[in-house]
């Protein structure tokens, strides 16, 4: 079958011929119709220090897909041939504590598909039938391939109640900007976000941002005061994963205010501890989505009446699948996504 794969160790990816994957015992065969790229998938491109440690050679990435259930193993049960799905990307062990109580995003042993095992830029994925996620018929197969990203947005903004509160969101990529239209659509009142590129705040303000600011630029400081905002942000959406980004959010914070941690940071960082101590923040770390609560909101959000469409904003055939990866590069894209 035909696959973008890693196939050498240096920078780059290729399309490769392979074999289809066998389908276990608990296993479904999807047939992929589309897939989206990732912030992971371009660290994988790029060839950087945590791929080189992370992800063995040759192997086929991708993580964001939809697709169609094209066979089954004969354990299986609750999907049948033709259902469209896409899937959760952690494969959890299923026997730890966290796994047994029900809490499958906080398992020690998660594996990832497209980085620690085969992954969705192929005509055929194979993944436990647990992890898949049937889509429902209203929802588009374009907004169906990003279920992986919302749901990073999705649970770090539902992390914390934002009803009537003024929130602040640090890093406008793909995440950041669909957490700012998550937080909006659920009634929020200042939604401020943040980054350096106007291209992805210009998305955001389009998506239900409230006020972008191009902190290369403009002082937060002074927007908050033109805002009429005199005690500080009530809830912290970290999304950019840069130590100077998440210390200017501990400084702009109100006593009691609440962060949840989403963006990863290439390195140990410093903070002010006294930020987090006198004014008694809560910061709460974010890994994944919720299984599977995080995708049953996804389709709720969409399906009462967010609109996520404009956070797409190019469409490629998996020939043109240098172009796609080339966009995601020059940061001015949001999500790219490859047809199959
Ligand atoms: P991204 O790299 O596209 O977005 C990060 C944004 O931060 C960029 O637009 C960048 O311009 C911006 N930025 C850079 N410096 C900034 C600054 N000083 N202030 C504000 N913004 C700044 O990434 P993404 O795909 O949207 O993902 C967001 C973050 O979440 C990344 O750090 C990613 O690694 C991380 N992530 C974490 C998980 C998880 O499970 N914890 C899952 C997916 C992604
Ligand atoms: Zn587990």
């Amino acid at each position: 079958m035909k696959a973008l794969a890693k196939l050498h160790a240096k920078p780059g990816i290729w399309m490769a011929d392979t074999e289809r994957p066998e389908v276990g015992h608990n296993d479904l065969l999807i047939k992929i119709r589309k897939t989206a790229i990732c912030g992971t998938d371009m660290h994988i491109y790029h060839w950087d220090e945590w791929s080189q440690k992370t992800i063995p050679v040759p192997m086929v990435v991708g993580h964001e897909y939809v697709g169609e259930v094209a066979d089954m193993g004969q354990e299986v049960t609750g999907f049948k041939v033709g259902d469209r799905v896409s899937g959760e990307g952690h494969i959890t062990c299923g026997h730890c504590r966290n796994c047994r109580a029900g809490r499958r995003h906080l398992c020690r042993n998660t594996t990832g598909v497209g980085v620690n095992r085969p992954g969705a830029f192929a005509e055929y994925l194979v993944i436990p039938a647990f992890n898949a996620f049937k889509i429902p018929d209203n929802i588009s197969d374009e907004l169906a391939s990003i279920f992986d990203p919302f749901g990073n947005a999705v649970h770090t903004a539902l992390s914390f109640d934002l009803v009537g509160e003024d929130v602040l969101i640090t890093g406008a990529g793909p995440i950041g900007i669909m957490a700012a239209a998550v937080a909006r659509h659920v009634g929020a009142r200042h939604v401020v976000i943040t980054d350096l590129n106007d291209y992805r705040l210009d998305l955001a303000r389009k998506m239900g941002a409230t006020r972008t600011v191009n902190v290369g630029k403009e002082n937060l400081g002074e927007v908050m005061k033109e805002l009429g905002m005199t005690e500080g942000f009530d809830v912290g959406l970290e999304m950019s994963g840069v130590p100077v980004a998440f210390r200017d959010m501990l400084a702009k914070m109100n006593h009691g205010g609440k962060i949840a941690m989403l963006g990863i940071p290439s390195e140990a960082t410093a903070i002010d501890w006294n930020q987090v101590i006198f004014k008694g923040l809560v910061i709460k770390g974010i890994y994944g989505r919720e299984m599977f609560e995080t995708w049953y909101k996804m389709v709720s959000l969409l399906q009462s009446g967010l609109d996520l469409s404009p956070i797409i904003t190019h469409r490629f055939e998996v020939e043109q699948f240098q172009q796609g990866f080339e966009t995601m590069a020059s940061g001015q894209s949001g999500k790219v996504v490859l047809s199959w």
